[in-house]
């Protein structure tokens, strides 16, 4: 049984880093949302180790299952960490007929109704990791999809406990505050370029407008690329 020696635990900046620096090889067209059911909250507990469970994952993967390895490029800790799993460019084994140009990530935890609850820093990583991720990838929030949505799954996965509105929810206003974030500090080097003079009138708008998102941090990154931002 061939074992993965790239099994990682990292946080979610240094996950955005991996992403960013990654070649991907294949083009992504979704992001697939599953819990693992089983190991849940109250086994991590006992046990908060990501790289053990990790590795039962695998095993009960390629053991049982009979896969080529793990199935989700990704586990998400009840700590809020993430640990890497399958090669992100080999195709995940995450919905029977939907898995091209599809990236999974798995939550610890059994979120049907009257069992796990979906919070803390968990939560609050899920929601960042996805508004990160829909930009990345240009995907959009419709690129992301709950296992339970494909037809055959015949599953509640990721959870009943989970909406699946309430979730996008949660992810688009924690896009929204990184793309207000986003957009302060292009205005800043925009301003320090002296293409605009008016900085705290840009910055009001920052606040309400998010339409000139896209325009000025193109701008400033580009700005900044040239070093014309000091
Ligand atoms: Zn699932």
């Amino acid at each position: 049984m061939a074992q993965s020696n790239n099994f990682k635990i990292v946080s979610l900046a240094e996950l955005k880093i991996i992403l960013d620096q990654f070649v991907f090889k294949r083009k992504i067209v979704s992001l697939h949302i599953h819990h693992t059911y089983s190991p849940d909250i109250s086994k991590w507990n006992k046990n908060p180790d990501g790289m053990y469970w990790q590795r039962v994952m695998e095993r009960y993967h390629i053991g049982t299952r009979k896969f080529n390895a793990i199935a989700q490029h990704l586990t998400l800790l009840p700590d809020g960490n993430f640990v890497t799993g399958r090669d992100f460019n080999l195709t995940p084994a995450s919905a029977s007929g939907f898995n091209d140009g599809a990236f999974m990530i798995e939550m610890i935890g059994n979120f049907d109704k009257g069992y796990d609850v979906l919070g803390g820093k968990q939560a609050s990583a899920i929601y960042e990791f996805c508004s990160f991720f829909v930009e990345k990838f240009g995907i959009g929030l419709e690129g992301i999809k709950f296992h339970r949505e494909f037809p055959g799954a015949g599953k509640t996965c990721p959870g009943t406990g989970i909406d699946k509105n309430t979730f996008l929810q949660s992810v688009m206003s924690i896009r929204k505050i990184s793309q207000q974030n986003e957009l302060k500090e292009a205005i800043d080097i925009i301003n320090n370029a002296k293409i605009i003079t008016d900085k705290a009138l840009w910055m009001g708008k920052a606040n309400t407008d998010i339409n000139i998102w896209y325009l000025l941090t193109k701008t400033a990154k580009y700005l900044k690329e040239k070093g014309i931002n000091k």
